[in-house]
């Protein structure tokens, strides 16, 4: 019975996917307007959504990951829309420590201005909370930008904590260092913008964007390097439910992608 349910649940999601993802739609959080019209079919598949919503035992849980500014923050947005899991930036987390000044913000703060990795030791406590909380449990969740290091994946091994799949966005450095050094965010609406590829829709927009402070050449280079020395490590722990996804094209292209792929670990679980 779950295994068909899965599998519907995937050909939902490719459907959907297929569609270019019109309007999205969390799939466990709301039952209405996926199917505008009551044929028999319609109906069953309403219904099947229903049961799928229901199914909280086994809530998606999605690694993603990819070098600094691969996309994984504008495909996650997309996920968390589409399957209603709790994303888990550990940038986000950390960012927040460092403004709310807390000790772990304290501890953080001269590596992350460093463009180095936090440590092992500061960093994997807090997910692991985080990873037990109700909403998690609940809901499912989404980890970016976690695990970064072999260990970091051994310690979610260790608590128990196993993954339906490894979303590994490629994406050339050269593109990477573009992206970063252009990129700039919207305090107002957290929306993000590039300058040259995605400017900004009017001046008083352009006026109070933002760039992060590690988003600076030089320490892009230092991040890239962090990244490369520690990504065979990490994407070793999870060559069972891997999946590598061209991250270097338009980002409709790109989510299609990502959702086919978390759609089909769905479906073996
Ligand atoms: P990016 O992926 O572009 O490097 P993030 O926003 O994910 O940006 O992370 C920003 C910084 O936060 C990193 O450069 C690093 O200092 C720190 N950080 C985030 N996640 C981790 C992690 N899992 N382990 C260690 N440091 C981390």
């Amino acid at each position: 019975m779950r295994n068909s349910l899965s599998l519907v649940s995937a050909l939902l999601l490719l459907f959907g996917s297929a569609s270019a993802f019109l309007p999205l739609r969390p799939m466990w959080g709301s039952t209405s307007s996926s199917f505008p019209d009551d044929s028999p079919f319609s109906l069953h598949l309403r219904a099947t959504l229903t049961q799928l919503q229901m199914s909280k035992e086994d809530p998606p849980k999605i690694i993603i990951s990819g070098a600094p500014a691969s996309g994984k923050g504008t495909q996650c947005e997309i996920i968390k829309e589409k399957f209603g899991v709790v994303h888990l930036s550990t940038g986000d987390m950390l960012r927040a420590a460092v403004a709310a000044g807390t000790e772990v913000g304290k501890l953080a703060k001269d590596f992350m201005d460093n463009g180095k990795l936090v440590p092992d030791n500061v960093i994997i406590g807090i997910v692991k909370d985080r990873l037990a909380e109700p909403d998690c449990i609940e809901k499912g969740w989404l980890l970016d930008g976690f695990p970064r290091t072999a260990a970091q994946a051994e310690a979610l091994e260790e608590a128990g904590v196993k993954a339906d799949c490894f979303l590994f966005l490629n994406v050339p450095d050269s593109v990477l260092v573009e992206r970063v050094v252009g990129r700039r965010t919207d305090p107002q609406t957290g929306k993000i913008y590039h300058m040259t590829f995605s400017p900004p829709e009017d001046e008083t927009i352009l006026q109070r964007l933002e760039q992060r402070s590690d988003d600076t050449e030089e320490k892009v280079m230092v991040r890239l390097e962090q990244f490369h020395a520690n990504e065979d490590a990490v994407k070793g722990k999870y060559a069972d439910i891997s999946v590598a996804i061209d991250g270097n094209r338009a980002p409709s292209d790109v989510s299609a992608a990502v959702l086919a792929a978390i759609a089909a670990s769905k479906a073996k679980v």
